[in-house]
């Protein structure tokens, strides 16, 4: 008891008096993290969490995986280089061969490889910057309930208009469409957009790109259809549109295979990646350009942190952790799992709980039982019982699985055994 007594202290003074207020991610998770090990994360204070949170899709990998991190203590150890802004380097140089080799060759994708600033949002305003350059067009075509990330281009396409309320101006160029979520499930929202675009009169100009994700993850865990993905490559293709699919949070296996577009069977023109990447937790984001429109300038898109050299070294080890584990197998088996958890011990409680997902993302939507102060006592009470998992979609109604893809089973079912008794424990308070 006492040592909690002092981390509350710590938490109070340290953290409050010197951190801003713009923190979030701590506030509803009151601890102070010391270290971590695959999908176990420790206190201070010793205290163990299963995380379903893993950085939020930064850790498909684990925390620490030791694969990984074997590889990066060798390149650390042998003095590699640990800033190259864009040098050809040799940790860049494994990587662009091994991704060639693992994920697009196998795939026959044909893709140039812009390694933009460390965040995924900077890789967001590359692909818009781009798209426009290309096209001379200056609208995007952006869906309702998407999350791209937090400086002005991304935020512009962005659909909480709680976030954008600092960034006045932001979305001046951009239209949102409707995404095939709630009541636009049953509206052919592929044919409005078309409509749209053929209305001379309809007020909107033909964007340079639409930019999607094909689950929206931030958004609620939507899950696109699969014709609903065709239709709309199909869409961009007919109308000389560019089609950006965002797959920061669901790509890098996240739904089995690497690219999360890939169920579908289609190509965007340019693919985002950022978070699981480099496989350690390590900042570094990239995009997919197709060779034809890859059209930049030398140092048109520049920036100090092109290429974290260690984040290199992790991505190609992930890489090959993924191959050699078939990770993408073993996705599927926990898939299974997880829907059927949910499905038949929470969804099984009310009608009203929705469940969705696919992969290792899955959704608990309890909008319409009890609503976001529901999902957050019962998120809080999960944080009080050792698991750490987070809320999304609209009025955080959405209870968010997101564990590390390397999560044992028997800690899987842990984890979701903590969400059910803190369902039946604040459902009948
Ligand atoms: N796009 C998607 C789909 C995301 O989930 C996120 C992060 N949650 C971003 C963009 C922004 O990435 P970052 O926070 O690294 O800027």
């Amino acid at each position: 008891m006492d040592v909690f007594k002092k981390q509350e202290f710590n938490i109070n003074t340290t953290f409050e008096k010197h951190e801003s207020n713009v923190r979030s991610y701590c506030r509803n998770f009151p601890d102070i993290f010391q270290r971590a090990k695959g999908s176990i994360i420790y206190s201070e204070s010793g205290r163990e969490y299963i995380d379903f949170l893993a950085g939020a899709g930064a850790l498909n990998y684990g925390h620490n995986n030791d694969f990984i991190k074997q590889k990066v203590m060798s390149y650390l150890d042998a003095d590699g280089v640990a800033h190259g802004l864009d040098l050809y380097t040799s940790a860049k140089q494994s990587f662009l061969a091994k991704f060639s080799e693992l994920i697009l060759s196998p795939k026959k994708l044909d893709y140039k490889i812009q390694f933009c600033g460390p965040t995924g949002t900077n890789a967001v305003e590359a692909a818009l910057k781009l798209a426009k350059k290309i096209t001379k067009r200056p609208g995007i075509f952006s869906f309702m309930g998407a999350y791209h990330g937090m400086t002005l281009g991304s935020l512009s396409v962005t659909g909480n208009i709680g976030v954008k309320a600092g960034a006045i101006g932001a979305s001046n160029q951009v239209t949102f469409m409707p995404y095939p979520y709630g009541f636009m499930e049953t509206f052919d929202t592929i044919e409005f957009i078309d409509s749209v675009l053929n209305d001379v009169n309809s007020g909107i100009e033909k964007p340079s790109a639409i930019i999607f994700e094909t689950v929206q993850a931030e958004g609620g865990i939507v899950v696109a259809p699969i014709a609903w993905m065709q239709r709309l490559r199909n869409l961009c293709t007919q109308h000389n549109i560019l089609l950006i699919c965002d797959d920061i949070q669901v790509g890098c296996g996240r739904t089995g295979p690497f690219f999360s577009f890939e169920r579908a069977d289609i190509v965007p023109d340019m693919v985002i990646l950022s978070k699981s990447i480099s496989g350690y937790g390590f900042p570094m984001s990239l995009l997919l350009i197709k060779p034809d429109i890859d059209i930049w300038k030398p140092g048109e898109h520049s920036g100090t942190f092109r290429g974290n050299q260690l984040a290199f070294v992790g991505a190609t080890a992930a890489l090959e952790y993924r191959e050699s584990n078939n990770l993408e197998q073993d996705v599927k088996i926990k898939e299974f799992f997880l829907k059927n958890f949910i499905t038949k011990e929470i969804a099984s409680i009310s009608e009203k709980i929705k469940v969705r997902g696919l992969g290792m993302i899955w959704g608990i939507d309890v909008a319409k039982f009890g609503g976001g102060s529901l999902a957050k006592q019962i998120t809080s009470r999960c944080f009080e019982l050792g698991l750490i998992v987070e809320r999304v979609g609209r009025d955080d109604s959405v209870i968010k699985i997101l564990p590390p893809l390397t999560i044992e089973i028997p800690i899987l079912q842990k984890g979701c055994s903590i969400i059910k008794q803190a369902f039946e424990e604040v459902i009948s308070k």
